[in-house]
């Protein structure tokens, strides 16, 4: 821990304390995802976004309020203009105890450096499969070694946890979990498996037939590797298990299957400045407005997260059989 911590002030209605922010940075990105993305989407004009100096701003006031925890994401966050500046900025907020970051991988072969020069402490780094043709049709426009050699020079930067994300979808890459763990292991970093969320609506597939639950590739794994179960000093929403006799830890996050919001201890800024208080729930505030009306006012905008707190939602409800009733995508939701 960098910092003395500051008192904790965001404490919403069942008594869970936010200590945790998410800031999606842009919502462009370089790949586009099945999961995440439709084929054709249109992001915001530039004056919708917040500036990086209007991030940095919010950034402080949460810090102000006890947040110890900022990830930076996206969209894919290095592909927006300027944002090591604007991580280097925020990894020298005084009161900020951990900056990490979610990255798609495409950019960090010339990053790496300068984003521990930043103070950046964990990187995750999305990466659902090892074939490079499969790399392509699930993100339509990336490429596979590009990413495995950012994820080479993040390795040898030398960063506290390196974790790949791995959304799996049944019958693209569920066979491929063992092999994805197996990576993990040859490179000495952790690696979470994530269930696909139905978040905006999407083109490519079915995500109620994509479903691949978090239980069974529990089970595919133990065919093949000792996974002890361990118990995390962190708050989230993933269960861990470490690969007996290894430093690899296995992280499973599901959403439908396993509930995590009685722990929840985030909450997410948007690029156009919305603060969603949930991940499965439309409840907001808009800090864009309130930060152009009241300009460097930090008492007013401070006040503001604090009462957002009132309307954090108790839990998300998913329905992979259901239309999305949550419209935005992850892109903007910044996962
Ligand atoms: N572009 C960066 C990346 O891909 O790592 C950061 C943003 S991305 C939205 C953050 C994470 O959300 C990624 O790990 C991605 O796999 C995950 N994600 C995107 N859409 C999802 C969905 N519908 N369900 C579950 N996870 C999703
Ligand atoms: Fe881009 Fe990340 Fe969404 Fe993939 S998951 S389209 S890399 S924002």
């Amino acid at each position: 821990m960098r910092h003395p911590k500051q008192a904790k002030q965001l404490v919403d209605r069942f008594g869970r304390t936010v200590d945790y922010v998410r800031i999606s940075i842009t919502d462009r990105c370089d790949f586009r995802c099945l999961y995440c993305m439709s084929e054709e989407m249109t992001f915001l004009p530039r004056e919708q976004i917040l500036s990086l100096e209007e991030i940095y701003l919010l950034a402080k006031c949460f810090t102000e309020l006890g947040v110890g925890k900022i990830r930076i994401t996206g969209g894919e966050p290095l592909i927006r203009r300027n944002a090591l500046d604007l991580l280097q900025k925020i990894g020298d907020l005084p009161l900020l105890e951990e900056l990490v970051m979610t990255t798609n991988g495409s950019q960090l072969s010339s990053t790496a450096e300068q984003l521990k020069q930043a103070h950046v402490s964990r990187l995750n780094i999305s990466l659902d499969t090892l074939d490079a043709k499969k790399f392509k049709d699930l993100t339509r426009t990336g490429d596979l070694d590009v990413v495995l050699k950012g994820i080479r020079t993040a390795i040898k930067t030398g960063f506290k946890s390196i974790k790949i994300n791995a959304v799996i979808l049944k019958n693209r890459n569920h066979n491929e979990v063992v092999d994805l763990v197996q990576f993990a292991l040859d490179s000495g970093i952790d690696i979470s498996f994530i269930e696909e969320m139905p978040l905006g609506s999407i083109d490519s597939h079915n995500r109620a037939e994509a479903y691949y639950s978090s239980d069974q590739i529990l089970i595919d794994l133990q065919e093949k590797f000792t996974l002890e179960k361990i118990a995390e000093t962190t708050a989230g929403p993933s269960d861990y298990y470490r690969v007996q006799g290894t430093t690899t830890k296995v992280g499973f996050i599901s959403p439908h299957s396993h509930n995590f919001c009685s722990s929840c201890n985030r909450v997410r800024l948007t690029a156009e400045g919305r603060l969603l208080l949930c991940l499965g729930n439309d409840h907001s505030i808009d800090l864009k407005t309130a930060l152009r009306t009241h300009p460097n006012d930090t008492d007013y905008i401070k006040q503001l997260l604090i009462d957002s707190m009132d309307i954090k939602p108790e839990k998300h409800e998913f329905d992979l059989n259901e239309q999305p009733i949550i419209m935005r995508h992850m892109n903007t939701t910044g996962g």
